[in-house]
């Protein structure tokens, strides 16, 4: 018998967790400071693993041997100081699933378009019948399919929280999105840790691994320059592709690998918009080194449906267009959220702002945005990063109320945006809830 495994946070993936651990003979212990969800206590109780909720019995956390925590739980909770103190290894979840699984992985790390590229990335692999497993951020606990699945293939999603808890976990095939301003809350407001938060998924990477990146991103090259890279590295971006590498050129993206030229137009892709560019690419190279023909690449780029709550377009209203991008929790996918609109916009922004600059902004609100509806419970900062730019700057304390406003501030041919740039959990519990309440309110116009 194994030792003891405190598993901290009961969602997803510390019920994951617990089941692998159970399967590969530990006692273990799952415990959540906050309530846990009936789905999952149904879950633990079928399962025999003990539980507790509403606390943490700390005598008892600590004395396991290993203890992997849920990524929302900062590094800085009392008890994971403590634990680190002891001396008691503190990882994530995937670090805990990778520790049992040998299938191979294609990991997705950035400050945005992570959800979207790990999604087409899975899509065309399955489409073309690999054999393959969605993880992490998205889609079931990765160490709960580790535990009953026998998957070959896993896409994962990265967080730089979940990073921060990953040691010996290597990528067979790395990714990184962009690196924008994030998070700096959990990380000190130092930009460098997390930088170095992200580049953490290089680590354990051999020669024999790959790295794409977004090459046309100033702090990845800059980094990149820094460091010594073992994986191949393949770039992308929207200048001439390298070899191996995707770029874009008369309108069509092109990948080369291994001899091997993929082409598609950007008017095919099924995700439109510039930064989906890159998200189709980047899901591209992934495909072209796991083999995927030429046709079944293009097939599955064009018919991928896309994600909800990502410039998702639902519905128009007189002439009015709405567009639903609650994801946009960071200054930098707004940035890319206004770039695609092409239509004058009434922009619902706002929320809980994680240490924002607005300046990125400025230039395409005062080209774009005719007024704006303020959704937060503190709204300064907005007003005055954009009172002098836009005419009409009203504040909402509701869903209601903003489509209500940007409803009666739209005319025919206008689109209503909501990208908030802003954490979700001041008026709403996440960004799915406040992406539902806007789609709900809008219905009921
Ligand atoms: P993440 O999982 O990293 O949060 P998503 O795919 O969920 O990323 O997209 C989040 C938001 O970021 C979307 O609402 C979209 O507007 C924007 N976005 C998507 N892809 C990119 C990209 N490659 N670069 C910048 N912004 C992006």
């Amino acid at each position: 018998m194994n030792g003891l495994v405190a598993i901290l946070g009961g969602g997803e993936s510390g019920v994951g967790a617990a089941i692998l651990a159970q399967k590969k003979g530990y006692e273990v212990f799952v415990s959540d400071l906050g309530k846990i969800k009936e789905k999952y206590k149904n879950v633990l109780s079928n399962y025999n693993i003990d539980f507790e909720e509403g606390q943490h019995t700390e005598d008892k956390i600590l004395s396991a041997e290993l203890v992997v925590k849920s990524p929302g739980i900062p590094e800085t909770a009392p008890l994971v100081v403590q634990l680190k103190e002891k001396g008691i290894p503190v990882i994530s979840e995937i670090e805990f699933g990778g520790r049992f699984s040998s299938a191979k992985t294609i990991c997705i790390t950035g400050s945005n378009g992570k959800t979207t590229t790990t999604l087409l990335t899975y899509h065309i692999l399955k489409n073309a019948g690999i054999n393959v497993g969605l993880a992490g951020n998205v889609g079931k606990s990765f160490a709960w399919q580790v535990a009953e699945e026998a998957f070959d293939v896993y896409v994962i999603e990265l967080s730089s929280f979940q990073l921060d808890g990953m040691f010996e976990f290597r990528a067979d095939l790395a990714i990184m999105m962009n690196i924008t301003p994030d998070h700096l809350d959990r990380y000190n407001y130092e930009m460098q840790n997390y930088v170095d938060s992200k580049f953490r998924i290089l680590q354990n990477q051999t020669k024999n691994d790959y790295f794409i990146y977004f090459d046309d991103d100033e702090v990845i090259k800059s980094e990149l320059n820094k460091r010594e890279i073992k994986p191949v590295q393949i770039p992308f971006g929207l200048g001439m592709a390298a070899e191996p590498g995707a770029g874009v050129q008369d309108n069509r993206i092109i990948i080369n690998f291994h001899q091997n030229q993929f082409s598609m137009s950007i008017l095919d892709l099924s995700l439109q918009g510039k930064h989906n560019t890159y998200n189709s690419m980047a899901a591209g190279i992934a495909s072209m080194v796991f083999r995927i023909k030429d046709e079944q690449l293009r097939e599955s780029m064009a018919d991928f449906t896309g994600v909800e709550h990502r410039l998702e377009r639902f519905l128009k209203v007189h002439g009015i267009e709405f567009v639903n991008d609650s994801k946009a929790t960071n200054v930098n996918s707004s940035w890319y959220a206004l770039e695609s609109v092409h239509k004058p916009i009434v922009w619902i922004v706002g929320g809980v702002d994680k240490g924002n600059d607005y300046s990125m902004l400025q230039g395409l609100v005062a080209n774009k945005v005719k007024a704006i509806v303020c959704l937060g419970k503190t709204n300064a900062k907005l007003h005055e990063a954009f009172g002098d730019s836009v005419a009409d700057i009203v504040d909402a304390s509701s869903m209601e109320e903003a489509v209500k406003a940007a409803y009666y501030l739209a005319r025919n041919g206008d689109a209503v945006l909501l990208s908030p740039a802003c954490a979700s959990f001041d008026l709403f519990e996440n960004y799915e809830d406040r992406g539902n309440q806007f789609k709900q309110e809008v219905r009921n116009l």
